[in-house]
This record gives structure tokens, C-alpha cells and sequence, in this order.
């Protein structure tokens, strides 16, 4: 009897499997059939099939091709057509912003650029193309860099990673001591940073020769072998990202998690500014998870983090209690790798003039700090202006404010594949700035094009 009831047990099990897999798989087929990324003839091939076998409605010859669709685990990227130009990974320090969405959903009051609402996101298909194109244009860096760090092993008798573990321990006051003795290791370090340095030009920058010594460390200098950084927002907000047109195996879609990882090396780290997500947004959370792994497992893949916070953000406007729920949980999640305090940042805006304003300030100070302090994050909160000298909240009387919008020197990648360029001057002092006003101009290029939706 009992034994006729586990079999029929595990028959119902088999059928729920079976049904589940055939939901999947045709989720992950009609995530293919509406791919905007060009196709290589094999695509076009395995499109016209596939569209095929969903018209006839022939589910045994649908999950018999499963293996061929790509996901986000099995990208099948011979499925899908070349970059239509490389020129610009030819200099890759220049590429500033691979812009993954344009549009936002925070609708903030203030916002400098006039967001649009409509998130239009790049396809994951591109971001992994773009992803190969750097990682190809990287590799006489990483070959370099590999070899300097054999070098300064074998010189100092301690790895690099080790010397980032000492140079965070250092950061985080309460846990310095018993790191002094890393200071002379540093002084070795410098050396046969010196050596490496006499070549012309050097192929990478491992750390700053000046941030070197006891008085004039900059703990974070040694997370990555170069000060470059990329980021992947402009007029928008990299958590809104999601594409559906490929799907992981469960059938969830691509998320920033995913695209993070894609792009990011030590040659590319990632700088993030987010006004964070919903508590309930299921996608935004597994990102930030994935972030957050990434970034603890190597370091060097991340530049700062910064969580912006503003009373004129969509949410906060309609539930100050939900507002911070959110960003309670997104600090939670974006800051819990063990990093410097000053490369996680709470930037908050309120404005001071009006009760509400100073309302506003008071208890997100309270709610974030003691968020900080009960979960250890490391992370620092700073009471910031915003600029009038753009967007929405566009004064006259602003037009002697910082333009925000004025940054991010080079190429900017757009989510349709053109490429922008902002212009730049060095000043007095030799520093790269982007002249008040001036905006990413189009080059022409384009990586890619997208049929219009
Ligand atoms: S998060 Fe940034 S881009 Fe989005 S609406 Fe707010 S200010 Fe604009």
C-alpha cells in the first residue's frame, strides 16, 4: 500500500516537473523569437525553426531543442551577429559609460538630465558582445599585470591580494592593529612598483606611486591595478535594468547582477550611483545579491558605490515609511562587501528651507545610521546640495550652479548601440573637465542597430 502510494507520488512529481519544464522552455523560446540583437545565419536557422515548431504546437520537438536556446547561463552567442565596429575598443581607457538603460523609473523632482519614464534597456546579448570586445582590447594589460605580480611576490614574499586584505584592514580603524608590519611590505611593494614604472610608458598603472607610504595610503588604491573606471547610467538608473528577451533557466529575466559581472575586470571596474529599488522588486534585489558576491570574491572589480537618496523621489514622495523600508534594504544589499568606508556612499538630499524638507533629513539620518551601525555596513552617509543648473528643477538663479550633467569624459554606449562622445579640456592643474553645458555628442558609430519597437 505504502509503496503504491510513494509511485504514484513520484508519477505526479515526474508530470509537475515535466509541465514546469515545458512552461520554461517555451518562456525561453518566446524570449528568442522577440531577441532584437541581430542573429548570425545559424540564428536566423534556429529562429525559423523554432518559430516553426511553436506554431505547430509540438512540445516533445520544443524541449528537445531546449539545449540550443540561449539563457543567461548558456549565452549561445554564435546565435547572434558581430559588433558592426570595434573602433572604439581600439582605446579603451576613453570608453566612459556602456549605458545599459535610458529612461528612469524614480521620476525624481530634481532630476538634472529630465529623465524620460520609459526605461529602454540595451539588450544582454549586446552587453556580453561589448563585454568580449573589452576583455579582448584588456589583454596585453592583464598579461602585464599578471607578470608584475609574480614579480612582486617573488620580491616581497606577499601576494597582492594579500596586500588589498591589509590596506581594507587599515581602513576600518577598530581592526588596524597588527597590520603596522604590512607598511615595510609596502615600502618593498614600492620598489618594484619603481622598476615596473621605469618603462615608457608603462602598460598599466598598478597603484599610484604618490598614495604610497604610512601618511598617504588611500586604503582603496590598491583594490584596482588601474584609476579608470566605467559606469552604466547617465539619464538613468542601472537597477531598472531587466531584459526579457533572454531569460535565465528558471525563466527569470537578465538582470544589472548579470550585466555587472559581464562587464566588470579589474582593467574595467564598475562605479555605481543608484536611488535604489523597491523592496519588492524581485529583480533589483537578486542584482544587488550578485553584485555584491562578485565584488566580495575580487574587489578590483568595483570603483565606488553610491546610494542616492532624495525627498523628491517618486516613492518618497507618496510613503516616507515604505521610502525608507527601501533604501534601508538597498544599503543592506549594495554595501555588504567588506570594502573602505569611503568607497560606499548614502548621498542625501533633503531640502532644508521647508519643514518637510527638514523632516525628511532628520529621519533618514536616523534610519540609515542605525542601519549602518546595527549591520557593521560600511558605508558613509553626506548631506548634499543638487544643482539648478539643468533639468527639472531648472532656476534661473541656478545658472551659477554646478552643471552635474557636465561629466563622464569619453565614449558613452547607449542601449541602442550608438556611440556618444563628450568632449574634455584639461585645466590649470592638468585635471581632465568637461566644459559647463556640453552634453555626449553622437559620432556616428554605431555598435549595432535595433529594430525600432
Ligand atoms: S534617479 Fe537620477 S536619473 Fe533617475 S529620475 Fe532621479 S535624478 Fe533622474
Amino acid at each position: 500500500m505504502i509503496f503504491r502510494h510513494l509511485f504514484s507520488y513520484n508519477r505526479q512529481m515526474v508530470e509537475v516537473r515535466q509541465v514546469t519544464d515545458e512552461r520554461v522552455t517555451n518562456k525561453i523560446a518566446q524570449a528568442f523569437l522577440r531577441q532584437r540583437f541581430p542573429l548570425s545565419k545559424q540564428g536566423e536557422v534556429l529562429r525559423a525553426y523554432l518559430d516553426e515548431v511553436t506554431h505547430r504546437g509540438d512540445p516533445a520537438a520544443l524541449l528537445a531543442l531546449r539545449p540550443q536556446l540561449p539563457t543567461v547561463e548558456a549565452p549561445q552567442l554564435h546565435l547572434f551577429a558581430k559588433l558592426r565596429s570595434n573602433r572604439i575598443f581600439e582605446s579603451p581607457d576613453d570608453i566612459k559609460n556602456i549605458q545599459v538603460t535610458k529612461g528612469c523609473s524614480h521620476g525624481c523632482d530634481f532630476c538634472a538630465i529630465d529623465a524620460f519614464s520609459r526605461v529602454e534597456a540595451m539588450p544582454y546579448v549586446s552587453v556580453l558582445k561589448i563585454a568580449q570586445s573589452l576583455r579582448e582590447a584588456e589583454r596585453p594589460r592583464q598579461k602585464a599585470y599578471q607578470e608584475w605580480q609574480a614579480r612582486l611576490t617573488l620580491h616581497t614574499g606577499v601576494t597582492l591580494a594579500q596586500f588589498r586584505e591589509a590596506s581594507v584592514t587599515w581602513a576600518n580603524a577598530p581592526l588596524r592593529e597588527g597590520t603596522e608590519h604590512f607598511f615595510d611590505k609596502f615600502a618593498e611593494l614600492s620598489e618594484v612598483l619603481w622598476e615596473y614604472l621605469q618603462q615608457d610608458p608603462p602598460t598599466f598603472l598598478p597603484v599610484r606611486p604618490a598614495v604610497m607610504g604610512k601618511s598617504g595610503l588611500r586604503e582603496d588604491d590598491l583594490l584596482t591595478p588601474h584609476k579608470r573606471s566605467i559606469t552604466n547610467y547617465y539619464d538613468s538608473d542601472p537597477f531598472d535594468y531587466r531584459d526579457t528577451t533572454i531569460l535565465h533557466q528558471d525563466g527569470t529575466p537578465a538582470d544589472y547582477g548579470d550585466v555587472f559581472t559581464a562587464l566588470a575586470s579589474p582593467f574595467s571596474p564598475i562605479h555605481i550611483t543608484t536611488a535604489g529599488w523597491r523592496q519588492n522588486n524581485a529583480v533589483a534585489k537578486r542584482a544587488a545579491q550578485k553584485i555584491a558576491q562578485a565584488t566580495q570574491a575580487d574587489p578590483a572589480l568595483r570603483r565606488q558605490f553610491r546610494l542616492s537618496v532624495n525627498m523628491g523621489e517618486l516613492t518618497a514622495k507618496q510613503s516616507l515609511d515604505l521610502y525608507l523600508d527601501s533604501i534601508t534594504s538597498a544599503a543592506r544589499e549594495l554595501f555588504s562587501a567588506g570594502v573602505p568606508h569611503d568607497l560606499n556612499q548614502i548621498l542625501l538630499f533633503a531640502d532644508q528651507e521647508t519643514p518637510n524638507g527638514l523632516e525628511f533629513e532628520k529621519k533618514c539620518l536616523a534610519v540609515l545610521s542605525q542601519e549602518i551601525t546595527k549591520n557593521h555596513l560600511p558605508a558613509g552617509i553626506y548631506q548634499c546640495r543638487i544643482s539648478r543648473y539643468s533639468g527639472r528643477n531648472r532656476e534661473w538663479n541656478g545658472s551659477a550652479d554646478h552643471d552635474v550633467m557636465a561629466c563622464m569624459p569619453g565614449y558613452h554606449i547607449w542601449p541602442n548601440g550608438s556611440v556618444m562622445y563628450q568632449d574634455s579640456f584639461r585645466d590649470t592643474d592638468g585635471k581632465i573637465k568637461v566644459r559647463r553645458g556640453t552634453r555626449p555628442q553622437p559620432t556616428g558609430d554605431e555598435l549595432y542597430r535595433l529594430p525600432r519597437i
